[in-house]
């Protein structure tokens, strides 16, 4: 076992006529046993990261390393890594043993009983033992992605690569594996890098998140900390669902002022804004709602287009002004298209970006303190 460090690694593709840099000087360092997610929109360059961590890709620059031993120029079979990809790739004319087999056979000199040994216990963790003697056409989208995975731990590897190993399940047996396969990282121990676009699988599972776009890292952290602090309004947007309220205003005289409202702030919070032309952000379950006609300070006057109700939860959607504002309400929301609303905010759950460049000044202070003594820092990069 051992943590995978990446320094400041650097791919470009190159073809004749263009070039794309899928990952830029990028600096990571994912902790030995730890379960990091990359996350990231598609193209983000979360594939060629991990690709350049097993060896399949050339990297432009930088290192690679796991544990003191740099691996950066090694080829993947020297690696001591195992990978698990959205489409299986499990060989059709073998059956699952063969499948889970076939790498041992390769990599190690085990002989048959202590191949066979292997497979079995791997497949009892799994909970595939039954599925062993059939090939994959026979088995479903589920039982072929339990022997990839059954394939990956039966080599025992110093580290898990994962590249959207659910994508191809529903809906429901993707949530059902995604509790498995953190208990079975848990119980297994190793350091794991799992790739998605998906923001509910990164926030779920991962011990620590990277974002990343545009082949840069946007911050490193808990879940927690990525989603209440995040470093930009790119994280800030990505992270949560529904996502959240972006609203541009400017900064005067301790107010932030937006053509339908004047919000009245500290000024200690005034004073701390590092730029007057600001976007305003509000995570839907901060926005309180309120069909009170006593539009008073920093009241934001709205009106309902839709109510979307979803049984434990209703996401109300109102316009302010031209600007949709997405509102989560607990249960049942007691209003209908085309009422008027006021919504509020706290000012403690306010986000406040620089709008040119998306920089937080200032982040909910929700569980701040609670945070605080979590594992872990933010890291901007
Ligand atoms: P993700 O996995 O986050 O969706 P990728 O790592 O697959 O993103 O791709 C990152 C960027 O690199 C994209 O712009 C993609 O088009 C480009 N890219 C990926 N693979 C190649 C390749 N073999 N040749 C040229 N460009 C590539
Ligand atoms: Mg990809």
């Amino acid at each position: 076992m051992s943590d995978v460090e990446l320094d400041q690694l650097t791919k470009v593709y190159q073809s004749s006529d263009e070039s794309v840099t899928a990952v830029d000087d990028l600096d990571l360092t994912v902790e030995d046993g730890e379960f990091l997610v990359l996350v990231g929109p598609s193209g983000c360059g979360k594939s060629t990261t991990l690709r350049c961590i097993a060896g399949l890709e050339e990297v432009t620059e930088g290192a690679i390393r796991f544990g003191d031993t740099e691996v950066t120029d090694d080829r993947p079979k020297d690696r001591d890594i195992a990978m698990v990809f959205q489409n299986y790739a499990l060989y059709p004319h073998m059956t699952a043993r063969q499948n889970m087999e076939f790498g041992l056979k390769m990599s190690t000199d085990l002989s048959k009983e202590e191949r066979a040994d292997r497979v079995d216990d791997a497949a009892s963790t799994m909970g595939i033992e039954e599925l062993l003697p059939d090939k994959p056409k026979a088995l479903s989208g589920g039982q072929q992605q339990r022997v990839a995975l059954g394939r990956a731990i039966v080599r025992d590897p110093a580290v898990f690569l994962m590249d959207e190993p659910l994508s191809n399940l529903d809906a429901k047996l993707r949530a059902q594996m995604r509790t498995e396969l953190q208990e079975l990282q848990q119980d297994l121990g190793v350091t794991t890098v799992y790739v998605t676009h998906d923001q509910t699988e990164a926030m779920t599972m991962g011990d620590r998140i990277a974002i990343l776009n545009h082949g840069e890292l946007q911050q490193v952290g808990t879940p927690l900390e990525c989603y209440h602090q995040p470093a930009n309004q790119f994280v800030a947007g990505f992270l949560g669902e529904p996502t959240m309220n972006f609203l541009e205003v400017g900064l005067s005289d301790d107010a932030l002022v937006h053509d339908e409202f004047v919000l009245p702030i500290s000024s200690a919070l005034a004073d701390s804004m590092g730029s007057s032309e600001l976007v305003l952000g509000i995570r839907p379950e901060d926005v309180i709602l309120s069909t009170a006609d006593d539009a008073g300070d920093g009241a934001i006057p709205a009106t309902v287009t839709v109510v979307e109700p979803m049984g434990d939860a209703s996401n109300v959607y109102v316009d302010v002004g031209t600007s949709s504002v997405t509102v989560s309400v607990e249960g049942h929301a007691a209003v209908n298209p085309g009422d008027e609303v006021t919504l509020a905010v706290d000012e403690s759950r306010l986000h406040l970006f620089d709008r040119a460049t998306g920089e937080s000044y200032k982040h909910s202070d929700v569980e701040a303190a609670a945070l605080d003594d979590a594992d872990g820092a933010v890291e901007a990069p």
